[in-house]
Formats: structure tokens, sequence, C-alpha cells
């Protein structure tokens, strides 16, 4: 039987256009349908206006480091509507770029809502498509269901499109999101109050970041509300009401939703073939990324694995390299590094020293707390911490946990050393470059504990 297309791809984020992109390299006949701007959450509403807001709040840092340098600047002030015109910009010439891209690799890009109409089926308004393999790429969107009131506060792709910013804010939530905003918006003169149910932000990460990653925020000047999610938000006129558990009122004249994402899965028809959504709304797949429906693949936030730019990519890259390439391939998602970009930002690639420890491993734990040489110049108080985690039988260095200046540019280096099987020996041989922050982590000779003690 033949198909309109070889590949129809739903959602021209990072990861669809990757997966579009490589199967026609490999030949296939492929359209990408999209809804929304050409790009996706990373590119339009995400990662990329996120960091050039994280950028402009480094600057109000660097500015007020410079004095300590000898630079006499004068009063500066920040205006958030020149900003926001120069990411509408931005964003817009990203788009036009992706746009350029589909086209330059022969990918009709069909744009409106797509909605599966059984198997091989996919309708778009009007247009009724068919297609040999179809992949997910739908991506995810903020969740607004998760405290009674919250649905209509600003989530993060507001808070983006903000063309001055609020006196104060209060923010829900103590994840990616919640952490890299409260960081930025403090850096901007907002007063931020953080309010999250655990008793440190970041659950999951490694808890000596966890600490120091509340103690950096504090130091920003963030008020943080540990142990408190809001049973309720109300509006009322210009300003939010949060209600905590104690029936006690915070208002704030904005209210960030920062309490997760959920995958773009809802009608989009997938029940026409037989998909059965997990609890998250996620659409399972297996290692293949092949979901119950045959010919039918997810990728991406879709299906709430990592929700992380680049292993959407890779798995797009994988899927259409299998699909229409010369052999099948897997992605390797056993060491996957990640960066909260907060002020100083944190990086982490392996498990934490908890999960290692839980899953019966014994462990040389190497520290470095230091004030990095910038900021000691200055009499600064920000600090610098590094963590290797490793294994005391083999010697093989199974994770890196930092947080200070340059931790992503540094983290995504030694997860190749991680990735290569490093051992500590060889962190040990390599010769340090000095004067960098970096060199730290060459530079670790005794363990500071070894765990479990044994
Ligand atoms: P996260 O899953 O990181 O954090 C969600 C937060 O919301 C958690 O603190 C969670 O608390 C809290 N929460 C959830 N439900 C409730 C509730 N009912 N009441 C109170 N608090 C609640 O989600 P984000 O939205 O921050 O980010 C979504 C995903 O996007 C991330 O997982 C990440 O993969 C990706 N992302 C990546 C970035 C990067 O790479 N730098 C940047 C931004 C996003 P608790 O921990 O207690 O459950």
């Amino acid at each position: 039987m033949t198909h309109d297309f070889d590949l129809v791809v739903i959602g021209a984020g990072s990861g669809g256009v990757a997966a579009s992109r490589r199967a026609a390299a490999h030949g296939a006949k492929v359209a990408v349908i999209e809804g929304s701007r050409v790009g996706g959450t990373c590119v339009i509403r995400g990662c990329v206006p996120k960091k050039l807001l994280m950028y402009a709040a480094q600057y109000g840092d660097g500015l007020h480091e410079a004095a300590g340098y000898g630079w006499d600047l004068g009063e500066a002030r920040f205006q958030m509507s020149r900003w926001a015109d120069a990411k509408t910009a931005e964003t817009q010439r990203l788009e036009h770029i992706y746009r350029q891209l589909l086209a330059g690799s022969k990918v009709e890009l069909i744009e409106g809502h797509a909605k599966v109409d059984g198997p091989n089926r996919v309708r778009v308004g009007e247009r009724l498509i068919s297609a040999k393999h179809l992949l997910i790429a739908s991506g995810a969107a903020a969740v607004r269901d998760s405290i009674p009131g919250i649905e209509d506060c600003p989530t993060s792709d507001d808070l983006l499109d903000l063309r001055s910013l609020p006196a104060k804010a209060g923010i829900v939530g103590s994840g990616f999101i919640a952490l890299e905003f409260a960081s930025i918006l403090a850096r901007l003169g907002v007063k931020v109050s953080l309010f999250y149910r655990a008793h440190l932000p970041l659950r999951g990460f490694d808890e000596d970041l966890r600490t120091r990653a509340a103690a950096a925020l504090q130091a920003a000047g963030v008020k943080l509300h540990p142990g408190m999610a809001p049973r309720q938000v109300q509006r009322g006129g210009d300003h939010w009401l949060l209600f905590d558990a104690d029936e006690r009122m915070h208002e704030f004249p904005f209210v960030l939703n920062a309490t997760g994402r959920r995958p773009n899965t809802q009608g989009l028809g997938l029940d026409t073939l037989g998909i059965v959504l997990d609890d998250a709304g996620a659409v399972p797949v297996n290692t293949k990324l092949h979901t119950s429906a045959a010919g039918v693949y997810a990728i991406g936030d879709v299906t709430n694995k990592w929700n992380l730019t680049p292993v959407a990519i890779a798995e797009g890259r994988a899927l259409a390299d299998s699909l229409f390439g010369p052999a099948p391939r897997e992605v390797d998602l056993s060491l996957v590094a990640s960066a909260v970009f907060m002020l100083p930002p944190l990086a982490t690639v392996g498990p934490t020293e908890a999960d290692l420890i839980a899953a019966g491993r014994k462990l040389k734990v190497f520290e470095a707390d230091f004030r990095p040489m910038r900021q000691a110049f200055i009499d600064g108080a920000e600090r610098c911490y590094m963590k290797l985690l490793v294994d005391a039988d083999t010697d093989k260095v199974l994770a890196v946990h930092m947080l200070g200046a340059d931790a992503p540019e540094i983290v995504q280096s030694l997860a190749v050393a991680l990735s290569a099987g490093a051992t500590k020996a060889m962190f040990d041989r390599t010769i340090a470059m000095h004067p960098t922050a970096a060199e730290e982590f060459v530079l670790m000779r005794e363990a500071t504990r070894i765990n479990p003690a044994g």
C-alpha cells in the first residue's frame, strides 16, 4: 500500500525537526505537522529565551563585580522591554532558520493541529494525510491543575513574554524552572519568594547540590519557604493570593506556576490507535522508541523520560536512522548530563551519592568547596562546590556534581570522560590547567569520606 508520506511527524520542536531532517536525508518522504511556532518549547519559549534572560541577569552581577575590578560605571538599570524586543527578534530569527532547514531538507511543513484518525491516518483541519510511519513528538506543556486555583497563574511561557517586571513574585515549585527563574528574577531586582513542599529544592539531585542551591538562592535574596506548598491560589484583582496549610495568606502581583510539565497528548487521537497513556499522560515506548501500535513511535518530552532537548534530538535521529538508515540503533541514556541555569549554575552527570549507596556501591567521595579567584579578589561571597563519586572497588568515576560559575560548561566536558569509563587515576594523571576552577577536578587527592563508612 502506498502512503502520502513515509514518515509523518507530529511536532516541529527540536526532536521532531531532527527526526524529520535525518529521515529525509535517508531519502524518506517526510512531513512535519506543527500547530504553533516552528522550533518548539526549547527555541521559542524555553531553553533559548530563558538562557538569554539568564545572561541579562548575569550582566547585573558583572556590573556589580566590575567596581571591585576598578571600573567606575555609574548607575545601571535593566529595561525588560528592551530585552523583550531583542528576545522576540532572536526567536524569530531562529524560527526562520528552522523553517529554512526543513525546506532545505525537503521536509514538508504542514501548519495546523494534528489529530490521529486511525492507523496510518492523520487529519490536519480538512486535510487527511496517510503515513507509513507516524512519530509523536508533540512535547509537553505546563501543568495547570496541580493546586486549586493555579490554572490561571502565569507559567514560564508567560514570564518570558513580560515587557516589565513585577516588584515582587511568588514562585510555586522547586524544580528546574522554579530555581532558574527565582535566581534570574532576584538578580533583576524582583523580590522573590519560593514556595515548595520538600525540605530542599531540586528533588532528585545530589543532596550536596540541593543544600548549596538553597544557600545560593538565599544569598541572592530569595525568601525560601520549604515544606510550604500553597493549598490554594486565588486571583484578587491585580494581585494573587497564596494560601498555605495554616491559612496564612501571601500576596503577590505575580505568581509563577512552576509545578512541572505534562506531555501534550490530549486531543491527539492516540486512542484511535489503541495506545494507552501512562498516569502522567505520556506515551509509553520501548528502548527502540516504538509505541504499542505498529508503525507508531514517540520521542522527547511526550514520553516523559528525560525531558531534555538533546535527548529528544538524539532520539529523533536514532529513530530516523533505524527506520530509514542502514541499521537500527538505540540511544544510550545511561549517562545524561544536565544543568540548572541558576546563578551560579549547577550541573551534574551520573547518579547521586544517595542513589549509589542505595544501589550497594562502595564510594570514595572527593569534594572541593572554595571561593573562586574571581570572587576572592572582590571579597565576593559566591562559592564553588565540586564533587566526584568514585567506585571504591574499581576506581571508576561514577558521577560529577558541581555548583559554581561555568558548571554546565565544565561538566559537559567531564561527561565525555565518564562515558569513556575514566578512572580516578586518569583524573589524577591529567595535568591541571592553571588558573582555572575546573583544575580542582584533577587535583582532588584525599577522599573526604568513604561511603558507606566501613
Ligand atoms: P520539575 O519536575 O523539575 O519540577 C516541578 C516542581 O513542581 C517540583 O518542585 C515539584 O515538587 C513541584 N510540584 C509538583 N506538583 C506540585 C503540587 N501539587 N504542589 C506543590 N508543588 C508541586 O518541573 P519543571 O516544570 O521545573 O521542569 C519541567 C521539565 O523541563 C524538567 O523536568 C526538565 O527536565 C525540563 N527543564 C529543563 C531545563 C534545563 O535543562 N535547564 C530547564 C527547564 C526545564 P516536588 O519536587 O516536591 O515533587
